[in-house]
């Protein structure tokens, strides 16, 4: 799960950000909302932590513009604001849930679990491409019809793989997908995942596209 989470207050951000970083989740930190919109909407996370008071652009204008772009993805609005007209505002501009600052980490934790459940459950059937089947609501993934144990990056990288074959994926976008931005990285890291997954389901799935990428071909 690849999450941005927006939020000016650094120590805040960064107590976040540890938080959620043994849940398993990529965590991705921006502190103004022009960044934030601009990562959103060229980029693919399955979740926003949007505070609303932010710098160069507000929260609120953010989740706006996210909104009226039609870009479907949960977001879990921030607020130091507890007044029943500003939640409101915030949910009528298109927030899934929200949370009152200060809060507990295990709500937040909470909160977004509950949030990923619904918009898996909702947007993302089962996913078949040829022998492989790939269940996002489960994190279920069976090659004729047997299960296959997946470390969860290379049930990321499968994911992102199947969920556009035919598309050449590269190297960048994908390793973006598993470690976020600012993650060390061992440079053969993806290669090892992509060796991990050919041998665990079919050695041809995944195509190696020289100095470019990976992609999965359309299923037959
Ligand atoms: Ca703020």
């Amino acid at each position: 799960m690849r999450i941005l989470l927006v939020e000016d207050d650094v120590a805040l951000g960064e107590g976040i950000r540890v938080a959620l970083k043994p849940e398993g989740y990529t965590v991705d930190w921006l502190q103004d909302g022009v960044s934030a919109l601009h990562a959103l909407t060229h980029e693919s996370f399955d979740l926003a932590v949007l505070d609303l008071g932010l710098p160069r652009m507000e929260g609120l204008a953010v989740l706006k513009a996210l909104r009226s772009a039609h870009n479907p993805i949960p977001v879990l609005v921030l607020t130091a604001r507890d007044s029943t007209s500003d939640r409101i505002a915030g949910l009528d501009a298109g927030a899934d849930d929200y949370l009152v600052k200060p809060f507990d980490v295990d709500e937040l934790q909470a909160r977004m679990r509950a949030l990923l459940r619904r918009s898996f459950q909702r947007a993302q059937p089962l996913i078949v491409h040829g022998d492989i089947s790939l269940d996002p609501a489960s994190h279920q993934v069976c090659y004729q019809g047997q299960p296959v144990v997946l470390q969860r990056k290379e049930y990321l990288l499968l994911h992102q793989l199947l969920c556009q074959p035919g598309k050449v994926h590269t190297r960048d976008k994908l390793v973006q997908v598993l470690y976020g931005w600012n993650e060390e990285v061992e440079s053969n890291a993806l290669d090892v995942h992509i060796h991990h997954l050919r041998k665990k389901l079919h050695p041809d799935l995944i195509r190696t596209v020289r100095g470019v990428g990976y992609i999965v071909d359309k299923a037959a």
